[in-house]
């Protein structure tokens, strides 16, 4: 759920992979916590301490700053104050909230979310086994439930709203799902529709991509009125500058662990630069490794995460 909003400042108001999903096609990696619980997973004031410590080094004010992280920031009972905070300390800059869109339904949750400019829910699927195989909810979310709610909050939100549909193949790709968000799209007109598809493995084995003629006929079909749909690659990797890779696999383990080849992968970069770029992180304690399998993955430690 990132790389729609241009350069961004990425705030992670979850400190681990705590969801109320386990989405078949997380990049972040399987959800450890799956809950609907609210609560101050990070702390309002420590996450705006951090974004107060990276304004004061005097860097240029970001294009947007983004609530995401490690898994759904809505489950964050202090949100609001999140943003409220971040609008002080950036005034000129808008606040985004990615979000999956299932704790939507609570009236508290869309009130906080309204007080963000712009909002990019993720909905995969409205036919409800689809949903549930590709989002593996909690117990007691169901899509119809989630389309309540977003149309809920079209009507109380001023701001605007980037839907996103990810399409796995074989699973919530068929005819019967892009009829029901054929006509859920009317309903909600999101500001945009970006039709995207897997460009990593997930956390499943197995899933994989639609390919571009699927993408093609989606957005074809669930452009409507003045709401365009586009179709893109859900990575949010782009070129980097050789001198630019140290600050860009910061930014890129702050929001996901990584190996260094999938590193260079990612930001398209030369694997050993990575590699240097990766042993000066962790020797500074910017970033911690785990062995998984064989296979040593990279993560940063921070809730402020700039790219
Ligand atoms: S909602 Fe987002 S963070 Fe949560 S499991 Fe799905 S893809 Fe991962």
């Amino acid at each position: 759920m990132s790389g729609r909003l241009g350069r961004s400042l990425g705030l992670d108001l979850l400190g681990g992979r705590i969801c109320s999903m386990d989405c078949v096609y997380c990049e972040v990696g399987a959800t450890r916590d799956l809950t609907c619980e609210r609560k101050p997973y990070v702390p309002a004031a420590d996450i705006i301490e951090e974004l107060a410590r990276w304004k004061e080094e005097g860097l240029n004010d970001p294009d947007m700053v983004t609530l995401g992280g490690l898994g759904e920031p809505c489950l964050n009972s202090e949100m609001g104050l999140v943003i409220i905070e971040a609008r002080k300390l950036f005034p000129n800059t808008p606040v985004a909230v990615l979000t999956n869109a299932s704790l939507m339904t609570d009236p508290e949750v869309r009130r906080e979310l309204a007080l963000a400019d712009v909002v990019l829910p993720s909905l995969d699927s409205l036919v409800p086994d689809e949903f549930a195989k590709v989002n593996r909810p909690c117990k007691g979310i169901s899509p119809a439930a989630v389309a309540d709610g977003l149309l809920a909050f079209r009507k109380e939100f001023k701001g605007k709203i980037f839907l996103e549909i990810l399409l796995a193949e074989g699973i919530n790709d068929s005819d019967e799902n892009l009829g029901r968000l054929k006509d859920f799209c009317k309903r909600l007109a999101p500001d945009r529709v970006d039709v995207v598809t897997l460009t990593r493995p997930g956390t499943v084995k197995g899933v994989r991509p639609v390919d571009g003629a699927v993408l093609s006929r989606w957005r074809l079909a669930l452009e409507s009125g003045d709401t365009p749909a586009a179709t893109r690659q859900a990575s949010d990797g782009k070129a980097m500058s050789t001198e630019r890779t140290p600050a860009a696999v910061a930014a890129s383990l702050s929001r996901r662990p990584q190996t260094v080849a999938q590193l260079a992968q990612a930001l398209n970069a030369d694997p050993e630069k990575v590699r240097q770029a990766v042993e000066a992180l962790e020797k500074r304690g910017e970033i911690i490794s785990r062995d998984d399998q064989g296979e040593i993955f990279y993560h940063g430690t921070g809730h402020v995460i700039e790219y």
